[in-house]
């Protein structure tokens, strides 16, 4: 895959998109689900022609907002309540609870698995969480908590009152069980990306030179990278990560904080942008394979992100979250750092709808860092 590009009608066309026929399958079924939770997972691989074409690489992303619940939180949720069912403590058919604490994509994962399974979902989140997914975790049926926003060392931070409920609710009603699902810290969250995403992206482009993606609790990129460095030693795996956040310093310097530098000041354990999602400034067990096998980081800001969007829905027809536009500046970025004919794969952890109200809301800096970078490329030195 990747050889060089030629300029037709204007744009840039990678020779190597011929190769794309090789990818298709086209005798492919179409998929029967008897529920919704077989529906998750088995997403596509859409080469990013934009990308490509100006790198000269091969720039791919797997579009994990195809789940049903719309991100790649479908499968840890699903991972962990099955793993809670085969070890007793969560019994299909009866209305058996799960907790967890989030602001995130896991709530309405977890809620949606809940659905399909009989179970009640319980959500807690701060009490300054969007109304928009306040909403979407009420229609899929799960019962919200609001907690004051606090640190991660108080008792009240959403995900300690999580743990709490559903510790006193499991030992105080001997006919109803109940889990906290516990994705920072649950190793099914990782193992289930080791099992599935990774082999995933493995089948549909075996050619894989280079793996980016960013770290909200490191499930994504710890199960995908290990398997994909088993499969092949050489690959380079990269953190994209967002200011604020330890994970840039923690790969590149091999500390979470650089005094230097603001992070260290920041309140530990949040990280203040506008994409949501991805940092960290902790190490979570998730986050731990991830570390053995990282490579490099990028560290992408809010302006970035939102220039790449653009390019993504104007260019390619999709349209992504924060956290997915921040994988396609870094992938773009390792393009240009690996040079022509390398095959880099990210991954689109969900749509941009769940981004209206404060992501797509910031104005677009058409002179921010990668709308220099893009168009210096385009007329200095694509690959014609
Ligand atoms: N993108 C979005 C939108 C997310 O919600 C998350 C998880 N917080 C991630 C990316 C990162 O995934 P992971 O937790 O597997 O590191």
């Amino acid at each position: 895959l990747g050889r060089s590009s030629t300029l037709d009608d204007g744009k840039l066309i990678s020779k190597s998109s011929k190769s794309r026929d090789k990818t298709k399958n086209k005798h492919a079924q179409p998929k029967v689900a008897a529920n919704v939770t077989e529906l998750i997972g088995d997403t596509p691989l859409i080469r990013l022609n934009y990308l490509s074409g100006l790198t000269g690489c091969e720039i791919w992303a797997k579009l994990e907002l195809f789940n049903p619940a719309g991100s790649a939180k479908d499968r840890i949720a699903l991972a962990i309540i099955e793993h809670a069912e085969k070890e007793g403590k969560l019994r299909p058919g009866f209305p058996d609870k799960v907790f967890e604490g989030t602001s995130g994509s896991t709530g309405i994962s977890l809620a949606l698995v809940c659905c399909a399974k009989g179970y009640e979902a319980h959500i807690v989140i701060p009490d300054d969480t969007s109304e928009d997914k306040v909403r979407l975790l009420k229609m899929y049926g799960a019962q919200i908590h609001k907690v004051r926003p606090a640190g991660i060392a108080d008792k009240n931070h959403y995900v300690n009152t999580a743990r709490r409920m559903a510790d006193e609710i499991g030992s105080s009603n001997e006919n109803c069980r109940a889990i906290f699902a516990n994705q920072f810290e649950q190793t099914q969250n990782w193992l289930c990306h080791y099992r599935t995403t990774g082999p995933e992206i493995y089948t549909q482009m075996p050619t894989i030179d280079c793996f980016v993606t960013g770290a909200g609790t490191g499930g994504t990129i710890s199960g995908c990278a290990t398997y994909l460095k088993e499969k092949n030693p050489d690959l380079k795996v990269v953190i994209a990560d967002v200011p604020g956040s330890g994970l840039y310093n923690k790969v590149r310097y091999g500390v979470m904080f650089n005094s230097t530098e603001k992070e260290g000041s920041r309140r530990r354990h949040q990280v203040d942008t506008i994409v949501e999602g991805i940092g960290l400034n902790r190490l979570t067990l998730n986050l731990e394979p991830a570390l053995a096998v990282v490579d490099d980081a990028e560290r992408v800001e809010d302006a970035d992100a939102r220039y790449m969007a653009d390019i993504l829905v104007q260019k390619e027809g999709l349209f992504i979250g924060s956290s997915s536009a921040v994988n396609c500046v870094a992938a773009y970025r390792q393009a240009v750092k690996m040079g022509p004919d390398h095959t880099i794969v990210t991954i689109l952890c969900d749509s941009g709808t769940r981004h209206l109200s404060k992501f797509y809301a910031m104005d677009v800096d058409k002179d921010c860092k990668i709308a220099n970078e893009l168009l210096n490329i385009t007329v200095g030195t694509a690959f014609v």
